[in-house]
């Protein structure tokens, strides 16, 4: 089969012909229908150094976010069956650590990830555990399928932050901001302020349900959203950005009380002034990785099979496997949400 690897401890990723996986104890055969490029590949296919210490098996298979179809079942397989059409949970839990004994799976301890430990979705094929392929409706087209996952980290979060009725912002409008400001809006958010320093991603947010547009490279957003709320601040912020200059500035435009939650990661630590920011402010913050399993997973797709949420803004662009060092190019280039790979 064709698959798109890291080979070598270098940038960039190479096209091969390998062989098709089989799937072990519990694991199923998938068909990849769709694979779309997260920012962890992006880091990976640069080979910096956050990759360079977490990719330790070299060569591997890139990519971790997909939708298929089962067309082969491994031992032990219980409930799958061939045919069906999954979407990967990409968090594969240990089953045994205290969080896995606790109901918190996808933080596990022991979590391994494709594309990453084991191999990936950049490829025609890949063998994966049952219990993280997700049973999908039809309904929801294999592209949408493939930002199941991304798509999850921002439901996760809204769904955390009780969004209905409230102001928030949304600062970061990559796919996973756009996401999060699509489903903050089926949920009833009320003004949704976002903030980007893309024009071009700032069209998508407002196409999604913001109301208001930020670019902070142009304009002060604290002023403008404290203007817009008299003076009092958002309810909610929630960081897509992993900008820790955009993190700072979002607890300022916050409102005493309210509640910051964070799902960007910043490439390095992050200084608040705890004071002012968090202990007189009375915020709370909250964290997200990933998605909980899976009752997020079972919201996105009543809300997608339910027609609530259009994922139309998130997805841009769409090319054959075959073609993936240039999406790399193109996502290097700017003027993309989702680039997904059809192998
Ligand atoms: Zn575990």
């Amino acid at each position: 089969m064709k698959a798109y690897l890291k080979e070598t401890p270098a940038r960039g990723g190479v096209l091969r012909d390998i062989p098709v996986p089989v799937p072990g104890e519990g694991e199923v055969l998938i068909k990849v229908k769709a694979t779309a490029i997260c920012g962890t590949d992006i880091h990976i296919h640069e080979w910096n150094a956050w990759a360079q210490g977490a990719v330790k098996n070299l060569p591997i298979v890139m990519g971790h976010e997909f939708s298929g179809e089962v067309v082969d079942l491994g031992p032990g397989v219980k409930d799958l069956k061939k045919g069906d059409y999954v979407s990967g949970e990409t968090h594969i839990p240990c089953g045994r650590c205290y969080q896995c004994r606790n109901g918190q799976q996808h933080i596990c301890a022991n979590l391994l990830l494709p594309g990453v430990h084991r191999n990936g979705s950049f490829a025609e094929y890949i063998a994966y555990p049952e219990l993280c392929s997700v049973k999908m409706p039809r309904s929801i087209a294999p592209e949408y399928g493939a930002v199941m996952e991304p798509l999850g980290v921002g439901v996760n979060a809204v769904m955390e932050g009780h969004v209905g009725g409230s102001n928030i912002a949304v600062v970061g409008c990559g796919p996973i901001g756009i996401g999060m400001i699509a489903v903050a809006s089926a949920m009833g958010a009320a003004r949704i302020f976002a903030l980007d320093i893309s024009e071009y991603r700032l069209g998508l947010a407002k196409e999604s349900g913001a109301r208001y547009a930020f670019n902070p490279a142009k304009s002060d957003p604290v002023k403008e959203i404290r203007d817009l709320t008299d003076g009092v601040g958002v309810d909610a912020f929630f960081d897509a950005s992993g900008s820790p200059e955009a993190i700072v500035q979002a607890f300022k435009f916050l409102r005493k009380g309210g509640h910051a939650h964070l799902v960007g990661l910043p490439s390095r630590p992050v200084t608040l002034d705890l004071v002012a920011d968090i202990v007189f402010k009375e915020a709370t913050v909250h964290g997200y990785h990933g998605r909980k399993m899976f009752q997020t997973w079972t919201a996105m797709m009543n809300l997608l099979d339910g027609g609530k949420v259009n994922l139309k803004p998130i997805v841009s662009h769409t090319m054959p496997l075959a073609r993936a060092d240039e999406a790399f190019e193109l996502i290097h280039g700017g003027n993309v949400s989702k680039v997904v790979l059809v192998p």
